[in-house]
């Protein structure tokens, strides 16, 4: 998913129910260790009342401290264990509370900017390995991702992409009309055609990277829940350790991968990134008939086959961008993606209490004092109704022969972003020890495992594999012009 999906499609619900009707909190997590069987899904799995899994207390010392439980800190901390060295996750909420489950479940290269396609492919490959090894079934499956073309002029935009699939050796092709109609029959639009790649995947994201979680915990990884890191602690201008709720813990090397609270946190030691982050909405719909096994998306409506048999919705309407204090700021840093994909986002005036840029959340707070972080476990936006009243129709409409398509249930996300869409995967040459993963802008679950695998190799000082240059912390200061991937 890019910044302009959220865009596409809609609506909602049979019989005039509520789109909140399916969102009381609360047990039957639908994976994980307990259930091992698919049960329908009937509330939004993991959220700050859910049952803390890793308790801790935190070690006093490690060689590694990783800030954030998502599918990049998870996965990083993972293979620096792997790297022989002793390290600590800490997690201000529940390990994959935040965008790292809320994710539409997409394992794709089809459509990747070109510098990150390597890592991509790296990183399917470390899905399977994992999936594995986790021993738990976390719904990875090669399906398919297919874009769906309603113009001619789309058609050549997909098409313009193939020549990196063909670099990698990707499965990618161009369907025709005929061909996109016998890979998704029943469809009420008839389509100039799609950009399809068998050997992308899916896989149940709130499953998933808890399961990665207990992996890592299995091999010596400290896992703690519900303790923040409230700074980065300091000594003879390098890094010393990180100051938590729940006390010091020394380390020489600290990785910042905290989603969209990254930014949050590197300012309060006067380290600037652009980063930004977008409300987007989704839904999970009962179990419906298969009309699809994969992925698949047009300009109205993204959707994914799910492992309970219904589907997971979304791309309906624009994303919300919440106006603070950091988008006033970097606003001009983006008006190079805003102007190729205007209609992608719809400002808002202000953002939720306590969210990473609300106008009143405290941007400086003592290593003593109860920091925002703490004062946001998860951050849990609710889904924008407008959105979800299209999520459903637009499905439906797609598929008559569905009938009226029930939500069971529906949720958001703050998807965090930068200008150029790409993250950054780097060192931060301000304040040696401290390395950087975040930025993932709405396509880091797939790459999650690529991108923790490189993290750990460039902190335990191992063969990276990829030319990282393009990830560089230094790009936004160091006069380069922004370069917005391709927005496929
Ligand atoms: C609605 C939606 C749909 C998406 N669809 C797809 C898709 O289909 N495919 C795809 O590849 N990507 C998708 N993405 C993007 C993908 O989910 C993210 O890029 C990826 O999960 C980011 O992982 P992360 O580990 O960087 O961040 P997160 O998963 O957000 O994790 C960061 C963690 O850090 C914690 N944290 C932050 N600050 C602190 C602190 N100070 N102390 C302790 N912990 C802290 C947070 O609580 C959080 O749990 C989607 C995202 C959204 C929101």
């Amino acid at each position: 998913m890019d910044l302009a999906s959220d865009r596409r499609g809609s609506e909602a619900i049979a019989a005039g129910k509520s789109p909140r009707l399916a969102t009381a909190r609360g047990p039957g997590l639908g994976c994980g260790v307990a259930a091992r069987k698919p049960d329908l899904m009937t509330s939004f799995p993991i959220h700050a009342g859910s049952p803390v899994s890793f308790p801790g207390p935190p070690p006093k010392a490690a060689d590694v401290v990783v800030i954030g439980g998502g599918v990049v800190g998870v996965t990083a901390a993972l293979f620096l264990a792997r790297r022989g060295l002793r390290v600590v996750l800490v997690e201000k909420g529940r390990i994959a509370g935040e965008q790292s489950s809320r994710n539409w479940g997409w394992i794709r290269q089809q459509g990747r900017d070109p510098d990150e396609l390597p890592i991509m492919i790296e990183s399917r490959r470390l899905w399977q390995q994992l999936a594995a090894e986790t021993g738990e079934d976390i719904g990875l499956v090669e399906a398919g991702v297919t874009y769906l073309a309603t113009t001619e002029r789309k058609l050549a935009a997909f098409e313009a992409w193939l020549p990196h699939a063909r670099a990698h050796g990707l499965d990618t092709r161009i369907l025709d009309a005929a061909a996109t109609a016998v890979l998704i029959p029943g469809a009420s639009r008839r389509f100039s055609g799609a950009l399809t790649t068998p050997s992308d995947m899916k896989a149940e994201p709130w499953c998933a990277v808890p399961a990665l979680a207990r992996l890592a915990a299995r091999e010596g990884v400290s896992v703690i829940e519900s303790c923040a890191a409230r700074l980065i602690d300091t000594a003879a201008g390098r890094v010393a350790g990180v100051l938590t709720e729940a006390g010091r813990i020394a380390a020489p090397a600290v990785l910042v991968a905290g989603g969209a609270w990254s930014s949050l946190l590197l300012r309060a030691h006067g380290i600037a990134i652009p980063q930004l982050s977008v409300r987007s909405t989704v839904a999970a719909t009962e179990p419906l008939a298969r009309v699809h096994a994969g992925a698949a998306a047009d300009d109205r409506i993204a959707f994914r086959l799910r492992r309970d048999g219904g589907f997971t919705l979304a791309g309906a309407g624009a994303q919300d961008f919440y106006l603070g204090p950091d988008a006033v700021r970097l606003a001009s840093k983006y008006l190079p993606t805003l102007r190729s994909e205007p209609l992608s986002v719809r400002p808002r005036p202000a953002a939720p209490h306590h969210f990473p840029d609300a106008w009143g959340t405290r941007r400086h707070w003592q290593g003593d004092e109860e920091s925002p972080f703490e004062r946001m476990r998860v951050l849990d936006p609710a889904p924008n109704p407008g959105n979800i009243a299209r999520l459903a129709r637009n499905f439906a409409d797609l598929f008559p022969r569905l009938g009226p398509v029930r939500l069971r249930t529906c949720w958001a996300g703050m998807i965090d972003t930068m200008p150029d869409v790409v993250p950054i995967i780097d060192h931060c040459d301000r304040l040696p020890g401290l390395t950087i993963g975040t930025g993932l802008s709405g396509h880091g679950f797939g790459i999650g495992p690529g991108v923790g695998r490189v993290l750990a190799d460039l902190i335990a000082g191992g063969e990276l594999g990829h030319d990282l240059t393009r990830f560089r912390f230094g790009r936004f200061s160091d006069g380069s012009r922004i370069r917005p991937g391709p927005a496929l």
